[in-house]
């Protein structure tokens, strides 16, 4: 039977949430403890020391190495990029136009999670026409 350690102590549940994706993305088995409490009541995180990511010992020096090589972790505004619709811009006539997308696929398993986890802000909702030449927001 394989040790079980703790291997870091978060005090942000998200970003625990996140490590935990990255490495069970690279079958690192791995498990957090305390993490509702913390959610639920944020005041209690210095109580109980964070949110603790388990892992087995002989996994650790992997986890590191695989953690420090792939330090970005995927910020849901600076990622996205536009998808262009051919729609012009009302204002200047740019054709620059696109729906502004805060979720978009290419951080895998890691953006699905990131995405569960910040569902309360209303990203599908607040989609508009956004051009890209002079900045004016405009529906369709
Ligand atoms: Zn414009």
């Amino acid at each position: 039977m394989d040790k079980i350690i703790v291997f870091e102590t978060f005090y942000n549940p998200i970003e625990a949430n996140i490590v935990k994706a990255r490495l069970l993305d690279s079958d690192i088995q791995c498990f957090l403890s305390d993490e509702n409490t913390v959610t639920i009541n944020p005041l209690y995180t210095q109580a109980l020391g964070g949110v603790k990511l388990h892992l087995f010992e002989k996994d650790a020096e992997a986890a590191r190495t695989l953690l420090e090589m792939k330090e970005e972790i995927p910020q849901q505004h600076t990622a996205e990029e536009p998808q262009h619709t051919g729609v012009s811009c009302p204002r200047c006539g740019s054709t620059d136009v696109g729906y502004v997308q805060a979720t978009k696929n290419r951080f895998g398993i890691l953006t699905t999670i990131v995405s569960l986890l910040l569902v309360v802000y209303p990203f599908y909702a607040n989609k508009t026409q956004h051009c890209f030449n002079c900045s004016h927001e405009f529906d369709k």
